[in-house]
């Protein structure tokens, strides 16, 4: 038999001998479902193109950014017209006024916006503002949830960590990770008791209001508004990091989608298109603790880049003069939920599809997956089994089973049919 992964298996060789693990982000690897990763040349629309000439349907769109589909007109047309300006000044740009105008306009609670280069950056800038703003050190975060790499984050983190079952991360001092509080998501209680236990000690919350790092989880009903009330009750801020929800569940992202306002909303992703955007944004009052107006520093060489801009700008504003695109990522995602179950059914597979707009993840068990636990608690051996399979028929999903996946306005009926052909073909 032909291998078909030919060049990718050497590229991952030769990668490793220069890159850690051959791989600048290790979720990339496919370490945990086994084989070697795939190494892209194009994409186009729906559709990925490896080394190899192999040809995949794409559920991970970078792990979110390409919500639009690959190599949309409208984003490659704004870099390039871009470009012939200039790639970088370190000084202020119309664009980045324009920017901040189209982000307000799109996400509630949107008062004084910041550009930043990625999520993380978001996140653990609006983490030290919360705490600049309240004087307090504490904050809560829940269990899988991924809020980018900076320090005070990588405790029960999901994504990678999740994926690769790393519970403590050497090189984080025990001071950073000090003030770091978690409970388990969808567990009000547990909130409430850390509240009771470190009275007036806590200065935020952050959540992903609708967690993508650990599957696809979705917040259930009064939880969210149950932390609202707890954050105003001890004047803590709501930091929703919305950086894989923000522009893709809805114009206004979770906020929108289940109408509740958080205090600072962080942004990655589909913000940038594409290319390195992230933001954070929120109450003009807690906004204005940030430097040059406040003292809480954060600052960014490339911060605002014209040509990362110049994607994200586009890509949101064919998200807002098209709303109708949300009905139609909504329709997929409920389209593929049921003709995935549907398909596992019939071959008495058990499973659990959690699925929001274009968020889905299919766990094989019977439980339903509500947290980390129940996550972890799912057939990983099978899922690294249906992951290869699908590789071979052309379907390209996350390489874990702690993922979610995501996909983008290119997916149509015919991508559709394909993934559950190839999903019928499978044998557990
Ligand atoms: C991806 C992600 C981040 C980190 O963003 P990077 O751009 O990878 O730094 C933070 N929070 C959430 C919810 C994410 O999904």
């Amino acid at each position: 038999m032909s291998n078909k992964y030919k060049k990718s298996e050497q590229l991952i060789q030769e990668a490793a001998t220069h890159i850690p693990g051959g791989v600048n982000s290790p979720v990339r690897a496919f370490k945990s479902v086994g084989g070697s990763p795939v190494f892209m040349k194009r994409a186009k629309g729906a559709y990925l193109f490896d080394e190899d000439g192999n040809q995949y349907i794409d559920y991970i769109n970078s792990w979110g950014p390409m919500i639009l589909g690959h190599n949309h007109p409208n984003v490659t047309e704004a870099i390039q017209e871009k470009l012939q300006d200039a790639l970088s000044f370190g000084a202020p740009t119309k664009l980045e006024v324009e920017m901040a105008k189209l982000i307000k306009s799109m996400a509630p609670n949107v008062d004084l916006v910041r550009l930043v280069s990625s999520g993380t950056e978001a996140c653990m800038s609006a983490l030290r503002i919360a705490r600049g703003y309240t004087g307090k050190n504490k904050f809560i975060k829940f269990e899988g949830c991924y809020h980018g790499h900076a320090d005070a984050f990588l405790v029960k983190a999901g994504s990678g960590l999740a994926t690769f079952n790393i519970q403590t991360v050497p090189g984080i001092t025990a001071g950073a990770a000090n003030d770091t509080l978690t409970a388990a998501y969808n567990n009000l209680d547990e909130v409430k008791s850390l509240f009771a236990q470190y009275e007036n000690e806590i200065a935020a919350v952050i959540i992903e209001p609708v967690a993508g790092n650990m599957g696809c989880i979705i917040p259930q009903q009064g939880f969210l508004e149950g932390i609202r009330s707890l954050c105003d009750e001890h004047k803590a801020v709501l930091i929703f990091d919305e950086v894989m929800t923000g522009f893709r569940l809805a114009k206004g992202g979770a906020q929108e989608r289940l109408k509740i306002n958080a205090d600072l909303v962080t942004y990655g992703k589909v913000i940038g298109g594409g290319l390195p955007v992230g933001a954070f944004g929120g109450k003009r009052e807690i906004m204005e603790s940030v430097a040059p107006v406040g003292k809480v520093y954060q600052a960014g060489t490339l911060s605002g880049n014209p040509i990362a801009v110049s994607a994200g700008f586009a890509t949101l504003s064919y998200l807002n003069e098209n709303p109708e695109l949300y009905t139609q990522l909504d329709r997929t995602g409920e389209l593929l939920k049921n003709l995935i179950g549907e398909s596992l059914f019939k071959k008495g597979i058990e499973h659990t599809i959690n699925q929001l707009g274009s968020m889905i993840s299919v766990h094989f068990g019977e439980h339903a997956v509500t947290d980390f636990k129940t996550a972890s608690e799912s057939n990983i051996s099978l899922f690294n089994k249906f992951f290869h399979h699908m590789l071979d028929e052309g379907v390209y999903l996350p390489p874990s089973a702690y993922e979610s996946w995501f996909f983008s306005i290119a997916i149509t009926q015919n991508e559709i049919e394909k993934t559950i052909n190839a999903i019928n073909k499978f044998e557990s």
